[in-house]
């Protein structure tokens, strides 16, 4: 009996925890669940969006479902007081991966069969989100002038590349692909070429290849990436990933994963979309999906496949309003509940 962390979220976020909680509860029901609400609009007035105690729950259980947090433009930064000094996150989806030391955000980018008329694209990207453009160090010189530091660490790079080049190994996929501006932004993406350069050296069974990032994006939509690992920095790996599952369908279709030492904290890669809150039209798909690679993680590679294929026949008969279909939230996921137990009978039905 395995217990893992549940986040709620903001916005589409309760409507789609509670979607995929119904299918997971089908496909692994020996699994239980712990639910830890953290965000801005946590109940309670005044309040640390991230509480120590939040953090410390997700650490002891070490795998956790998270839906999306709302993080409110130009004001969403999170300080968290420390005796050896503050550290500031620019939002609360970057202080729940730091304060969690998961440093390599996994989003698989994988066409389902008839759902979009675009290219099909098969790939994974490792987003390194520890560092980079998005590591809160921002000024503001008087009222004209703004600046933002991109940190980029040997340490880190090291890190993110062994891991890619591992899954790359893994998983069968024979290239890493690095995608960069090292022509532009010569010491930091220089930084980051010349370490994944190094780090390949030692997988010679996996081929690097590296691109400037306009281009792999651009790639990237006209179906022009081979099945790799697609390795991004932090913002890079944050606009292409919803580009690539636009791409996909849809936004509301992508998984992913973060992952730390000895954390794992699961994901869509879509925000909390609260144009839509409360209406039935989110798609739940992405965090569906994203609960199969936390229970493949767990160790139920059975019942992450009953998940993915349950997915993939509701989809033929179902589709919210972002795919042009018009079903509601709750029908995908009976149609998916539905599929996951025609596929494999639990004993009470049997
Ligand atoms: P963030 O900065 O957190 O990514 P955002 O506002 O930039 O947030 P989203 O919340 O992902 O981006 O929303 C972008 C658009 O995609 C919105 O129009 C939203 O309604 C739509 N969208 C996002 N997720 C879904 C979903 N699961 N189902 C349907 N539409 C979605």
């Amino acid at each position: 009996m395995a217990t893992v962390g549940i986040i709620p979220g903001d916005g589409i976020g309760p409507e789609i925890t509670e979607a995929t909680v119904r299918v997971l509860s089908a496909a692994a029901p020996y699994l239980s669940y712990e639910y830890i609400p953290v965000g801005h609009l946590i109940p309670g007035g005044e309040h640390d969006p991230l509480p120590d105690a939040a953090v410390a729950g997700i650490r002891r259980l070490g795998a956790a479902l998270k839906a999306p947090l709302v993080a409110p433009r130009r004001t969403g930064r999170i300080v968290k007081v420390r005796p050896d000094g503050d550290r500031v996150y620019p939002s609360i989806n970057n202080a729940v991966r730091r304060e969690l030391d998961l440093f390599a955000n996994v989003r698989p980018i994988q066409s389902l069969p008839g759902i979009s008329s675009g290219p099909d694209l098969d790939f994974l990207i490792v987003r390194e989100v520890s560092e980079g453009t998005y590591s809160g160090i921002e000024y503001r010189i008087g009222d004209d002038v703004a600046q933002a530091v991109k940190v980029v660490t040997r340490g880190a790079w090291e890190r993110i590349a062994h891991f890619s080049f591992r899954l790359a190994v893994e998983q069968g996929y024979g290239r890493v692909i690095l995608g960069h501006k090292a022509n532009v932004l010569n010491l930091t993406d220089g930084l980051e070429l010349e370490v994944v350069q190094e780090v390949a050296r030692q997988y010679p069974e996996v081929e690097l290849q590296d691109m400037m990032v306009d281009a792999l994006g651009q790639a990237i939509v006209r179906g022009a990436v081979p099945r790799a690992v697609v390795l991004l920095d932090n913002q890079y790996g944050d606009i292409l990933s919803d580009v690539a599952a636009g791409v996909t369908g849809s936004i509301g279709l992508g998984p992913g994963a973060n992952f730390g030492e000895s954390v794992a904290v699961f994901e869509a890669c879509h925000g909390a979309a609260p144009d839509i809150a409360g209406t039935g039209r989110a798609n739940p798909v992405g965090l569906i999906l994203s609960g199969a690679m936390m229970i493949r993680h767990l160790g139920d590679a059975a019942a992450a496949d009953a998940v993915e294929a349950a997915v993939e026949t509701a989809l033929t008969r179902v589709r919210t309003p972002d795919l042009g279909g018009t079903a509601t939230t709750t029908d995908v996921a009976d149609a998916v509940v539905e599929a996951v137990r025609a596929a494999a009978p639990s004993p009470a039905q049997a």
